[in-house]
């Protein structure tokens, strides 16, 4: 019966929303009842608000005697397909969420951003004190999605694996159920696709889409910032989504409650679960990893040479990626080992462009460093004295080694104003004058960074 239902739901319905709400559904038939499982709530409202009408007709013109009654409920059928009549157990119609749930294939609609990259695994991860805390964290949450820790919010710099990470949640999710509904979508192309539901008149499908997600991974939040609507849609999203238990997940460039333009209620919601920095790796990770890569790619990279580049290469993990990637082409090209010399003579052009040129992120990592104090403090709102000084270090050796503007400087350190960053160099120019101990530290810094 639900079998002639569909193939008539199929034609009659559009691609996507049959996709999204009709195939998920299970069907448990006795003859007097066709019982509908729907993985979640949100796919059993918009049935009901939608299609249960439709799908009533359609039950009645098939002309069963007696009509049987349509019952639509969130629940799954019992593993065994077996499923004899009258020994039917009434399924749980608890808010079983779908990734326990054996369920038909169900694609995530293109409503719902891009896909999840499959090259990024928690096993092709390296670990190291920088990002130990983001990884427990993102394993919990891939092991027990919606109960562990919800949101889980991970935020850092550039390049330093949160998007690696987000994706590795989501991966894993989908290796232990292969039916769990998880979207990646990337902030920009959540804005993006809401103007257009937006402007389409379709946002009562884009809403419903997001709601029905087992796992929702959304990259970059800053791009929410001083986007009031989207915020508003994305507030709503959130709450129906925390409310169902469903996992959110959140990576920022900083601290949520630094970013600025951003409402206070979406900022408070980000702290309700977890919220783990990712600091850029020490060397011993960053040699790690490019020994991790070079073995993925079967490469001979000895040891001294993965010191080498990790040495030299010191921003963030993209980068360190990149000159692995140079070396390595170049070695396939000529058909020469990567030895030392080989890996200078590669390098050398980057290293060269990179010498000449420091750049903030590498300043905030090396006054951190030598402070002892996190690259998320820099960037923070803190005011204590061990915080606001090194910042204001950081904001002086900035100004002086490279060519960014006061305003461009300002945002790099959590997106201050113009006029702080020019305070910061004019106390730091007074104490370098009348304090030895800022003077001292200023030309260390200075020497580490511009040799
Ligand atoms: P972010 O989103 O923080 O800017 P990404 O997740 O895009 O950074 O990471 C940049 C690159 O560095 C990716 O290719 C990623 O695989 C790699 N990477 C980052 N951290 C690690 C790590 N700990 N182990 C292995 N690869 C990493
Ligand atoms: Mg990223």
């Amino acid at each position: 019966l639900w079998r002639r239902c569909l193939a008539q739901l199929e034609v009659e319905l559009p691609e996507q929303q049959f996709n999204t709400w009709i195939r998920p559904l299970q069907a448990v038939e006795d003859g007097r009842t066709l019982r509908l499982l729907a993985p979640n709530r949100f796919v059993v409202d918009w049935v009901n608000e939608n299609v249960a009408g439709r799908i009533t007709e359609l039950v009645d013109a098939v002309g069963e005697e007696p009509t049987p009654a349509v019952v639509l409920e969130v629940g799954s059928r019992p593993a065994a397909p077996a499923m004899t009549i009258n020994t039917h157990q009434p399924v749980a119609a608890t808010r079983a969420p779908a990734y326990i749930a054996p369920a038909p294939v169900r694609d995530i609609p293109t409503v719902l951003g891009s896909r999840l990259n499959p090259d990024f695994t928690f096993t092709n991860f390296v670990e190291g004190k920088s990002n130990q805390l983001g990884r427990a964290a993102a394993f919990q949450v891939a092991e027990n999605p919606g109960r562990a820790y919800n949101p889980l919010f991970i935020y850092g710099g550039v390049g330093l694996g949160k998007t690696h990470l987000m994706h590795a949640v989501g991966n894993m999710i989908r290796a232990r159920n292969e039916h769990a509904r998880v979207a990646y979508v990337h902030s920009e192309r959540f804005v993006g696709d809401m103007v257009k539901a937006l402007q389409h008149n379709t946002i009562n499908d884009f809403k419903t889409a997001y709601r029905s997600l087992d796992a929702l991974l959304i990259d970059d939040i800053q791009f929410f910032a001083g986007k009031d609507r989207s915020q508003e849609e994305f507030f709503h999203t959130f709450n129906a989504l925390f409310e169902g238990q469903q996992q959110i997940i959140m990576t920022c460039d900083r601290y949520p409650k630094e970013l600025d333009g951003l409402e206070e209620r979406l900022k408070s919601r980000f702290g309700w679960g977890l919220t783990v920095a990712i600091e850029p790796p020490e060397l011993e990770t960053c040699v790690a990893i490019l020994m991790s890569k070079a073995a993925q790619t079967r490469v001979d990279l000895p040891d001294e040479v993965a010191f080498f580049i990790a040495k030299r290469i010191r921003s963030n993990v993209r980068e360190l990626e990149g000159a692995l990637r140079r070396v390595v082409a170049n070695s396939q090209f000529t058909g020469r080992a990567i030895t030392m010399e080989f890996a200078k003579e590669s390098l050398r052009d980057l290293l060269a462009s990179q010498d000449r040129m420091v750049t903030i992120e590498n300043i905030q990592k090396t006054v951190a460093e030598y402070f002892k104090i996190r690259v998320a403090d820099l960037l923070s709102k803190r005011r204590s004295r061990s915080i606001a000084r090194p910042r204001q270090v950081a904001m002086a050796l900035a100004k002086e080694l490279t060519s960014h503007s006061l305003p461009e400087i300002g945002d790099a350190f959590g997106g201050r104003d113009h006029t702080t960053v020019l305070h910061a160099c004019r106390v730091i120019k007074e104490l370098r004058e009348s304090n030895t101990r800022t003077s001292e530290d200023y030309s260390n810094l200075l020497r580490t960074l511009a040799g």
